[in-house]
Parts: C-alpha cells; sequence; structure tokens
C-alpha cells in the first residue's frame, strides 16, 4: 500500500530523514515511533507529498506519485486522509459542515453530501452533535469529527499524526478502539505517528522506530516489545511495559539467588498464557517456583504474559524444567543462578 525507498529530506543544514525505507501493507496499523524531532512528521508528510523528498521514492499501491502531475495528485490526495494532534477544524463551521468540507465541490446533490456526512457522524459516534461548533467539543469529540472528515473522501490510507496527544487518557483509548474498528470496517490502512510507546502497544501490528532522521529498527509489534534490540526502542519499550521497570527494580535490589536457584524471565504468547505449567513443573520435576513479578499484557491484541521467577529444586531437573518450557514456546531468559547448567 505504501513503500517509501530511501527518502531524504533536508532543511536548510538539517537532514529531517535520511535513507528511510518502509513497506506498509493494506490493512496495516503501522507505528512510526521517536522522541521530538526524530523526522516522523516529515516521514508521514512524504507520504502525500506534503513535503516531496530531496532524494528517493514514494509509491503507493505500486504506483510512483512523485511522477504525477498537480491534478492526478491532487486526486490521489483524496485517498490519503490525515488527522492531527490539534485537529484542525473550522471554527467557524458546524461538526456537519467541517465533515463536508473535502467533498464540498464534489459533483454530487447537496443531499446526498448530508447523507455521507451524516452517516460518517453516526460511524464515529457524534451523530448527535452535527450542528454544534467545535468549540462545543471536547477533545475527543473533536477527533472523531477530523476522522469523520477524513473519511469523507472514501480514503484508503489515513495518517495520523500524534492524534491522540492532545487527549487525556480515557478519550485516547476511546479513540484508539475507533481506528481499530474503522481498521476492520472499511479495510483501512493505518499510519501511526507517535512518542506513546502505549499506542503503539495498543493497536499497531508492525512499527518502526526513528533516531535522527532514521529508521533504525522495525518489526512486528510483538517482537518490537518481546526481544528490542536498540538502546532507543528499549527505552520506548520500557515506557509502556511494567515489566522492564519491575526487573530494574529486582535488579538494583541485588537480589541474593540461593546457589541451587536458577532466576529467570519468561515470556509466553497467546494460548500459553492460559497454561497450568508452574504445577506441571512442580508435579513432574518437584522443581519449586517463586513468582517475584508477573503481568499479562496485551500488545496489539495478543496476552503476552511476563514472569520473573526463581526456580530450586535438584540441578538435573533445573535442566530438564528449562527443556520443557522451551518445548511449550515459553522463552526463557536466564538471569542469573547455578553455574554449568546450559541454557
Ligand atoms: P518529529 O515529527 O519526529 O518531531 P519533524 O519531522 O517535525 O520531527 O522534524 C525533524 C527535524 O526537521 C527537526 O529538527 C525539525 O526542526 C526539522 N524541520 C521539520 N520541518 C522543518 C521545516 N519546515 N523547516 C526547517 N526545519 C524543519
Amino acid at each position: 500500500m505504501v513503500e517509501l525507498k530511501d527518502i531524504t529530506v533536508a532543511f536548510s543544514d538539517t537532514i529531517a530523514c535520511q535513507n528511510v525505507s518502509l513497506h506498509i501493507q493494506k490493512k496495516d496499523i503501522f507505528g512510526i515511533v521517536g522522541f521530538s524531532g526524530a523526522g516522523k512528521s516529515t516521514l508521514v508528510r512524504c507520504i502525500n507529498l506534503l513535503q516531496r523528498p530531496d532524494y528517493g521514492e514514494v509509491r503507493i499501491s505500486g504506483q510512483d506519485i512523485m511522477k504525477l502531475n498537480e491534478k492526478e495528485l491532487r486526486k490521489k490526495r483524496r485517498k490519503i486522509s490525515m488527522i492531527f494532534q490539534h485537529f484542525n477544524l473550522f471554527e467557524s463551521r458546524s461538526i456537519l459542515e467541517n465533515v463536508i468540507y473535502p467533498i464540498r465541490k464534489d459533483k454530487i446533490s447537496k443531499k446526498e453530501k448530508h447523507k455521507k456526512a451524516l452517516e460518517l457522524l453516526k460511524l464515529v459516534g457524534i451523530k448527535d452533535k452535527k450542528d454544534s461548533y467545535p468549540s462545543e467539543l471536547s477533545g475527543g469529540e473533536k477527533q472523531r469529527c477530523a476522522i469523520a472528515r477524513a473519511l469523507c473522501s472514501n480514503p484508503d490510507i489515513l495518517l495520523c499524526d500524534e492524534a491522540t496527544s492532545a487527549l487525556d487518557p480515557t478519550s485516547t483509548q476511546k479513540i484508539l478502539t475507533l481506528l481499530r474498528e474503522l481498521n476492520e470496517k472499511l479495510d483501512l490502512t493505518i499510519v501511526i505517528i507517535t512518542h506513546e510507546m502505549e499506542v503503539v502497544k495498543e493497536i499497531c501490528n508492525k512499527c518502526a522506530v526513528m533516531d535522527k532522521g532514521e529508521i533504525v529498527e522495525q518489526a512486528s509489534t510483538i517482537d518490537l516489545f518481546s526481544n528490542p534490540q536498540q538502546d532507543i526502542t528499549k527505552e520506548f519499550v520500557k515506557k509502556a511495559n511494567r515489566f522492564w521497570e519491575n526487573l530494574e527494580r529486582l535488579q538494583a535490589k541485588n537480589l541474593a539467588i540461593d546457589k541451587k536457584e536458577i532466576l529467570a524471565e519468561l515470556k509466553y504468547f497467546g494460548e500459553s498464557t492460559t497454561e497450568p505449567f508452574i504445577i506441571e513443573l512442580y508435579k513432574k520435576w518437584e522443581i519449586e517456583t517463586n513468582i517475584l513479578f508477573g503481568d499479562i499484557d496485551f500488545i496489539s491484541g495478543v496476552p503476552v504474559g511476563n514472569l520473573i521467577v526463581t526456580f530450586s529444586g535438584k540441578t538435573q531437573n533445573l535442566d530438564k524444567v528449562l527443556e520443557s518450557l522451551e518445548d511449550k514456546s515459553i522463552t526463557i531468559n536466564v538471569l542469573g543462578g547455578i553455574d554449568g547448567i546450559l541454557f
């Protein structure tokens, strides 16, 4: 759906994006995460050519849109809508008029335009606000209106530039739920740029991490959370995952591990989160487990379990336990304990 190849954008002495390549597939909810100034907005503006790259290619549904003339580009842009942190609504127009705005010049009757806008307001849950003005709406309602307006031209792609950053946590949650529903119902491809890893965790199936104009890491959201490679990714993941915070806390305590114990981190996904594997370890191998920290998180809708545990028991049985856990697709990361066991 979106293919960016070697995108480079420079502003006088700042290189905002450098050789950025991304591949976003149809129906992805793709997160681009990074600190302020990383180049996210510049990059996302390249997708609809609001920002023309100095170098590189932008392909939408296989078409090189940098080769389009003005008229063709205007047509293409209708298929790539955008919403913003501060909503960008017209304060002097009613909610209904705001939504109609992108299709105001379309060659369809006024009645049809009204019908379409009302359908969209219903879809985003604020039909009753149609005659209100933006100043009379809450932040969450304003963003709903902006989303309805963005959908009026039947886009294939919705670009979200820090769309929930001005909202409180409850409204953020509701807007993210709405975006996920729209992705499902309308087969909408969504690109989200954010500095909040919570947003990525909540709805993105894939994510790229941007730093100083470059993509430093990209993966499925689950992989990114469970196995972050770069320091900056680890920093972002820590903010949205209590596991890391707790692991650091335990490590800071300089946890004294008994010589016969293993301190380990266990990660398990999906179905394995419901299996009573700890009791099995005791029954089968007489291995005792002490849970120091436990959490089940939802990462793009998939349950992910995180435990920090100590195992204690006979050395030869501990070995077998580690094997048996691996057979259950539970990832084990041994943090400390008995020497001489192969992990
Ligand atoms: P982000 O969205 O990650 O906060 P931006 O894409 O807005 O990052 O900015 C990346 C860098 O490019 C920053 O250093 C910013 O100051 C610079 N920049 C962005 N837009 C312009 C512009 N129109 N003129 C000059 N510098 C710009």
